[in-house]
């Protein structure tokens, strides 16, 4: 009731939610004591959670943020969701996002932008929370629910996570199922929690994680105990700094903020080496190929006649160019364009096939690195704090949104996990963040080390 209170509070402002479930929750909060009163309590029971609207929720609204989906309820769980539901976690409501968890700032929703619940000091004006996960990230911080799930493309739980003061892991690709979440670029697509702390971002994450059959990219591997990893001594482990990510124009309080998370890993016990990831400086231009190309041929199901939106039109092509017409929003028909382009014949060998060439090579200077013992590897999150809604800089070029990815990308391209915690104020008083990239399936180090900087 607290929390349902907070959000009729704040929502308006803030535009975290594009759906309250109140009768759901209050439902689903009465099982909960009803277990609890039997000493049968899961790992989650009774804790109220806020869901991205990329994950299909039996009979509860599911758009991931767009037009073309409207009015579609699903008739089935996502793995992820299921999970916490199994668990006794209590669902609150959808949370937005930008449109199919394409952007970097939330403005691209079809319900328009989300608020950051923080503000630069002495200034009114409002920023965004980042994306895609924005509302995920605002509502965590607002106390708008006590945890969120986000998912993660291209930087999508780790940039929202910065922006807002919160923490946001990508796991490794395959450790959650992406089974009954909306496909924006299936080779790249992760969920993850957005958690208040780290340890409750491990907990999140070992309710959220398993192997499942209905997506043959999740992994078979027992799930650790990550609530234990946060608190473990770091002493001995050997933190990567890798040279390249000393992108030119990095503002100085980037750069001091990471130093000084080298600082509290050095004064934790770990030994710090400088490492160098060649072909760093690709991953974003490659990005922006592999991800567009991916969602072009996963978002041709929206024909109008499967789900949701479905305009009228002289005959069935007629209809299907209406309805993408007008169910699209801007952001999502240029990934599209980009897309089928990269993919056409003629341009396929000297865009997509050479993007995915360069994609094994981001993969193999990290492989690279964690043969020479390195456990992890030490990064800022973001080239800056939040900016402010209708940016006019980022509005007149999308490149320069796309370079808000420019530190989290890299992950996604090897298929690595990536945590975002929270590090420090700029001089307005914003909040910070700090990135850690592990090994394939070692989140535990990163709980680890994340715990150290939090
Ligand atoms: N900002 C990136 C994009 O727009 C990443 C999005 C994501 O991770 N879902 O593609």
């Amino acid at each position: 009731d607290a929390y349902l209170a907070a959000i009729d509070a704040a929502n308006e402002k803030l535009n975290a939610y594009v759906a309250v479930t109140a009768d759901k929750a209050r439902q689903m909060a009465g099982a909960s004591d009803a277990r609890i009163a039997k000493g049968e309590a899961g790992a989650l029971e009774g804790i109220p959670l806020g869901i991205k609207d990329l994950f299909a929720t039996e009979g509860v609204h599911t758009q991931a943020a767009s037009h073309i989906l409207d009015g579609f309820k699903p008739r089935y769980e996502s793995t992820v969701t299921a999970n916490l539901w199994a668990d006794g976690a209590v669902m609150l409501g959808k949370l937005n996002m930008d449109e199919f968890a394409m952007g970097s700032s939330n403005e691209t929703s079809y319900y328009g932008p989300v608020v950051n619940p923080w503000r630069a000091e002495g200034s009114n004006a409002d920023l965004v929370p980042g994306g895609s996960s924005g509302g995920s990230a605002a509502a965590v911080a607002a106390w708008l629910c006590a945890g969120a799930t986000a998912t993660d493309t291209g930087g999508s739980i780790r940039q929202p996570a910065a922006f807002t003061g919160t923490v946001g892991i990508k796991p490794t690709y395959g450790r959650c199922s992406r089974w009954g979440t909306v496909a924006f670029a299936s080779s790249l697509d992760q969920a993850g929690p957005i958690a208040r702390d780290v340890r409750d971002a491990a907990i999140l994450l070992k309710s959220m994680a398993s192997v499942d059959p209905k997506d043959t990219t999740s992994v078979d591997r027992p799930v650790p105990d990550y609530e234990a990893a946060v608190g473990q001594s770091i002493k001995g482990l050997k933190i990567g700094i890798p040279r390249e990510y000393r992108v030119d124009g990095m503002p100085q309080e980037i750069e001091a903020l990471w130093q000084k998370g080298v600082d509290w890993m050095r004064d934790a016990g770990a030994e710090i080496v400088e490492i160098s990831l060649p072909h760093t400086k690709y991953a974003l231009p490659a990005y922006y190929i592999v991800a567009p190309a991916e969602a072009s041929s996963n978002l041709a199901r929206y024909d109008g006649v499967r789900y949701g939106l479905r305009m009228t039109g002289k005959d069935i092509t007629d209809m299907y160019e209406k309805t993408r017409a007008a169910g699209f929003g801007d952001e999502v028909k240029r990934r599209i364009m980009i897309g089928t382009y990269v993919l056409s014949a003629g341009y396929y060998d000297a865009y997509y096939l050479r993007a995915q060439k360069v994609r094994t090579l981001i993969k193999r200077d990290f492989e690279q690195v964690f043969e020479k013992g390195v456990d992890a590897i030490l990064t800022p999150a973001t080239p800056s704090a939040a900016f402010g809604v209708a940016d006019q800089d980022m509005a007149a070029d999308p490149v320069k949104m796309y370079l808000n990815d420019i530190f989290t990308v890299t992950v996604n391209m090897a298929g690595l996990p990536g945590i975002a915690v929270p590090a420090g104020l700029d001089a307005r008083g914003l909040p910070l963040g700090l990135q850690l990239i592990g090994r394939p399936f070692d989140e535990e180090t990163l709980f680890r080390t994340g715990h150290v900087i939090e």
